[in-house]
């Protein structure tokens, strides 16, 4: 007898196609299929009559590894209808490290992204790393290796080229991270310490990856700009020509200032394709990006890790010549543009929510002289928010059928960007119900099967026979994400049913408490 059978609902399997009238059964952790009416016993029965049954949401893009491990409900996320995330993006994965002091050195710097681990709880191997979310947690976390972490194990926190004998420890650290169950490499090229690779030694990271069937996954240099208006994604594509590789441009997208076209990126991947090379991309569909405040201090303050960065903040002479070189535009972003969060100590709760320009009002100081007062009153993990995505080219790229959907959701403070909690059910909502800009059945493919492909998931991301019961019901009329920039901690509406490995974790609209997640592991999985 099955464990659970949802009927009455349209069937769409993730692959494109349109639905079809049929039940999806649960049996264990897999799934059992059937057309039309089925009259199949079952243990429990959920009517879906008026609802869509599809393959559960892959995130490709997450920064709620550690936040999962501290709220294993995983709400924010798990209620849009994520039942896998892919964490490690953006160079800033947290394993493997030497020792736990190392890895709470890096965790410090990285705070205000991929928030602090649990209290007292570390690791310092991969395999040690993800058998903390097996059984423990809502959704299956799958995990790729930073170019950060390498960095710091064989070459330290400095910027300097790695030495010969360097990058073959690197390469060593890479390969046992994807026999461990890495599904590739990150990077996050304006984060340090893995900003300070150079693009031969990506390559030959990258080339232990790509001969392992894994894929490079980038946030790319953004210093590269000042070469051209692609110069960043050109050479992410280099690096995956010469190190035989496939390349996944993440958070793709036109940025607001505007300038060039949004055809200039789309072309740009139609080219590679066209030329035969296997390249995708991702991007979440807000305009409000987020990240860690210290993102627009230049990254000469981190050659050699969060101590400088603090002494940089603290001593004069530093600071002086930062704020000078912050003037001159020395930072690449500037930050008091959209506003600032995730402050920690009480007398800075005042300041959630506000810009940085509001803050050094009420404070009476200038901007910059608030900016490294709080960075040091209230730590590093300071989240900032700002509009840095074109509006009106967004579509271009939710719709593109080689994008998927990555929601670079920061799970921290009082006011994260509304895609923290609306990614997948705007696109549904938005995108494709009110605007239609896609077509259903083509949205939830980019949201299910088409990143099962680029991880290489054999047995998700499709409803079929035998696959593992990840499996989604939202209301195609009513599915709605109701957050904003001024409101973003609203739950989405519409979705009221997730299952995770056959159980389910949102049931009825309600959370479970269940947590069925696992990690999962690379050519295992
Ligand atoms: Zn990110």
């Amino acid at each position: 007898m099955l464990d659970l059978l949802i009927r009455g609902g349209l069937v769409m399997d993730g692959s494109g196609n349109p639905g079809y009238h049929g039940a999806v059964g649960v049996e264990g952790e897999e799934l059992r299929i059937f057309r039309g009416d089925s009259a199949v016993e079952a243990r429990r029965y959920i009517d879906a009559t008026g609802h869509v049954v599809c393959p559960g949401f892959i995130d490709m893009h997450s920064h709620g590894g550690l936040t999962i491990l501290k709220e294993p409900r995983h709400e924010p996320k798990v209620r849009q209808g994520i039942t896998t995330e892919l964490v490690g993006i953006d160079g800033n994965s947290v394993a493997p490290f030497k020792t736990r002091e190392e890895l709470q050195r890096f965790i410090e710097l990285d705070s205000g992204l991929n928030d602090t681990a649990p209290e007292g709880v570390g690791w310092s191997g991969v395999a040690e790393y993800l058998s903390h979310y097996d059984g423990t947690v809502a959704v299956n976390i799958a995990y790729i290796l930073g170019n950060s972490p390498v960095r710091i194990w064989s070459v330290g926190w400095n910027d300097r080229p790695a030495t010969g004998e360097e990058l073959e420890d690197m390469k060593a650290v890479v390969r046992e991270a994807m026999e461990e169950g890495a599904f590739g490499l990150s990077t996050g090229l304006d984060y340090p310490p893995g900003a300070y690779a150079d693009t031969d030694e990506l390559v030959e990271l990258s080339s232990v990856v790509g001969a392992m069937g894994g894929f490079y996954h980038t946030h790319t240099r953004a210093s590269l700009r000042a070469q051209g208006l692609l110069a960043p994604w050109e050479e992410a594509l280099d690096i995956g020509r010469r190190g035989g590789i496939p390349v996944h441009l993440t958070h793709y997208r036109q940025n607001s200032q505007g300038d060039g076209s949004h055809l200039d990126y789309i072309g740009l991947v139609e080219d590679a394709r066209a030329e035969g090379m296997d390249v995708t991309f991702d991007c979440y569909p807000y305009i409000y990006s987020s990240t860690r405040a210290i993102i627009s201090i230049p990254n000469w303050t981190k050659d050699g890790g969060p101590e400088r960065l603090k002494e940089v903040l603290t001593s004069p002479d530093d600071r002086a010549r930062l704020k000078e070189d912050m003037l001159s535009g020395g930072g690449r972003r500037n930050p008091s543009e959209g506003w600032l969060t995730n402050f920690k100590k009480p007398h800075n709760k005042q300041y959630e929510g506000h810009s940085l320009t509001e803050i050094a009002r009420m404070r009476g100081q200038h901007y910059l002289d608030a900016f490294f007062d709080l960075l040091v009153d209230d730590g590093l993990g300071i989240c900032s928010v700002r509009p840095g995505v074109n509006g009106q080219t967004l579509p271009a790229f939710v719709a593109h059928p080689f994008g998927m959907v990555g929601s670079d959701a920061v799970l921290l403070g009082d006011y994260p960007s509304p895609r923290t909690y609306g990614c997948f059910p705007v696109i549904l909502a938005e995108f494709v119900r009110a605007e239609k800009h896609l077509r259903l059945p083509e949205a939830v493919r980019k949201m299910t099967s088409f990143p099962a492909q680029r991880l290489g998931l054999k047995s998700r991301g499709l409803l079929r026979d035998g696959m593992k019961a990840d499996v989604v019901v939202f209301n195609p009329d009513t599915v709605k994400a109701p957050a904003t920039a001024a409101n973003p901690k609203q739950f989405p509406l519409g979705i009221p049913y997730v299952i995770v490995n056959g159980e389910p974790v949102i049931d009825g609209g309600d959370h479970t408490g269940a947590t069925p997640g696992r990690a999962l592991r690379f050519g295992r999985d």
